[in-house]
């Protein structure tokens, strides 16, 4: 055991990595643009970035092996996130550490090892970056060196990922986060042919609360909604705010109707919502809903949107759906 507490805080350090909402998300450019390098200026086979879960390392990139994750106790990052240091394991075979690793007597063959670990700003070592070689080797301190940087660039990057994909005033998913959840239920619900619905809010007459309570209370009463509806739904539902004073909502294995039924609670909900600022004041929204079809995420986006400007213009504080005979997968 280390004398450095941040290193000994187990719950802490989990709570951390779950915090940038990285385990089990597609590969992503910039990650494996550094494995990459990594590979090429240390002249390895292999790197990975390595996060270490309570029980599992999973790798966010990971040129040269095949696995996504392994189990947590035959994992070689594992061992750097416990030091502020690097690990270098120059010959795997002769260290009583993972001479009877599986992954050094099999699959990937690991021979030697150089692990430097993700510090996170407040400094906890969520994982590493690693570089691998399948026979032994030495690693000069300027390769270390790069190494170290390069670590440093896996942490900038999940920072500014978690910045990109929550909206700073209210901590939902941003435009373009829910875009992208958009696009995973639209190939998940095709190739299972499940169904799933798109609701989208827009706050009525929001200019005029501005304009009579000012813009702090406007800001607490997009809070106000934020909460109400995290509050209300289901945990598989995607909520985000995908401009000003709108939000898309979206329910996976819900067809268009039931969406509806939906829609009619949050919108009876954000009616009874009182948003105070010296004197309170009520809150409606209007909303539109399109059941999933064959769509791209625009397309399914145009269809909502459709909706919701029906349910303006025909008096705003009600739900539409969209038009039926665009729809094929209505209940
Ligand atoms: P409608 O019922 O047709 O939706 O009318 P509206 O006034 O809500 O629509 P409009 O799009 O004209 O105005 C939206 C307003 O939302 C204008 C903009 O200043 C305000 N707004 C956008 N983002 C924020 C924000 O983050 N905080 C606050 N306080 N206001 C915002
Ligand atoms: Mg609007
Ligand atoms: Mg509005």
């Amino acid at each position: 055991m280390t004398a450095d507490p941040k290193l000994n805080d187990e719950p802490a350090r989990i709570a951390a990595l779950h915090r940038y909402e990285v385990l089990d998300t597609p590969a992503e450019a910039p990650f494996d643009k550094i494995t990459n390098l990594v590979r090429a200026v240390l002249g390895v086979p292999i790197s990975a970035v390595s996060l270490i879960d309570s029980d599992r390392q999973w790798f966010k990139s990971h040129p040269g092996i095949d696995a996504e994750e392994t189990t947590r106790d035959i994992a070689f990052c594992d061992h750097t996130i416990r030091s502020r240091n690097p690990l270098i394991v120059a010959d795997a075979s002769l260290d009583d550490r993972f001479k009877g690793n599986p992954l050094v007597m099999g699959d990937p063959n690991i021979g030697s090892y150089a692990g430097v670990p993700l510090e996170t700003p407040d400094g906890y070592n969520i994982g590493s970056l690693c570089a691998i070689d399948t026979r032994p080797r030495h690693f000069d301190p300027a390769q270390i060196d790069v190494l170290k940087r390069l670590a440093a660039l896996v942490v900038d990057q999940l920072e500014l990922r978690r910045i990109a994909e929550r909206d700073y005033l209210t901590g939902a998913l941003t435009r373009r986060a829910f875009v992208a959840e958009l696009d995973r239920a639209i190939a998940l619900h095709k190739r299972h042919e499940r169904p799933a619905a798109l609701v989208l809010i827009d706050i009525d007459h929001f200019k005029a609360v501005n304009d009579s309570h000012g813009h702090p209370a406007g800001d607490r009463a997009i809070c106000a909604l934020v909460d109400c509806v995290s509050g209300m739904k289901r945990p598989s539902d995607v909520f985000g705010r995908i401009g000003g004073e709108e939000f898309g909502l979206l329910l996976p294995e819900t067809s268009q109707s039931d969406a509806f039924q939906a829609a009619e609670r949050y919108r009876e909900a954000v009616v009874e919502l009182i948003v105070a600022n010296g004197e309170p004041f009520g809150l409606t929204a209007s909303f539109g809903v399109a059941g999933l079809m064959d769509a791209d995420s625009e397309l399914w986006f145009e269809r909502a949107d459709g909706a919701l400007y029906d349910a303006k213009r025909s008096g705003r504080n009600r739900v539409c759906v969209a038009k039926p005979e665009l729809d094929r997968t209505t209940a």
